[in-house]
């Protein structure tokens, strides 16, 4: 019986063994993670939420994309925009940081992270502080703000929006809507 393996002391090894084993024995060294490494996510396009699989290369862009058999929504089927997320993820032209134009300037300019989310928190609170009424033009308690409002997006989870429909309604909004919708 031929096997394509090793056998020692009545113990299987696979085929593998004997050509990492000599590997090692010269020297050469395996890295410990996949090239190519394989993560189910949702299509960022439309509200329909596909199950993509997709595949990042070393650089963490996507090299290859297909529908996830085992989402309930698409069974694996995509269209052809879902597709195009690797050229998406590759292109020279995405922005890979956020652009920030100050009032009255003609012109953006590049932002850290950090500053955009505290600058944003920061003018959130002020507008929403500023505009909060207690009582409408009756007098009835309504504890709310109607300068700032809230839009889901089509890439936002259940547990996304969940968590910002608790953030926006402790917050006093009241325009709450999401893109499905409208
Ligand atoms: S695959 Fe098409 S239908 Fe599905 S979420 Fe993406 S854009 Fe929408």
């Amino acid at each position: 019986m031929k096997l394509s393996g090793v056998t020692a002391g009545g113990l299987f090894l696979p085929a593998n063994f004997a050509a990492n084993a000599l590997a090692a024995e010269a020297g050469v060294v395996f890295p410990l993670h996949k090239a190519i490494g394989e993560a189910s996510t949702v299509c960022p396009y439309c509200s329909c939420g596909c199950g993509l699989l997709i595949a990042t290369g070393p650089d963490g862009h996507i090299v290859n994309s297909e529908g996830d058999p085992d989402a309930i929504n698409n069974r694996g089927a995509l269209d052809p925009k879902s597709i195009s997320v690797r050229s998406m993820s590759q292109s020279p032209r995405r922005l890979s940081k956020p652009l920030y134009r100050a009032p009255g300037a003609s012109e953006f300019e590049e932002k850290e992270w950090a500053w955009v989310i505290e600058e944003v928190a920061k003018r959130i609170k002020q507008t929403r502080d500023t505009t909060f009424e207690k009582t409408n033009a009756d007098g009835v308690t309504v504890n709310r703000t109607q300068a700032v409002a809230f839009l889901g997006g089509a890439a936002n989870n259940d547990e996304e929006c969940y968590i910002a429909v608790k953030l926006a309604r402790a917050l006093g909004l009241v325009n709450i809507e999401h893109q499905a919708r409208i």
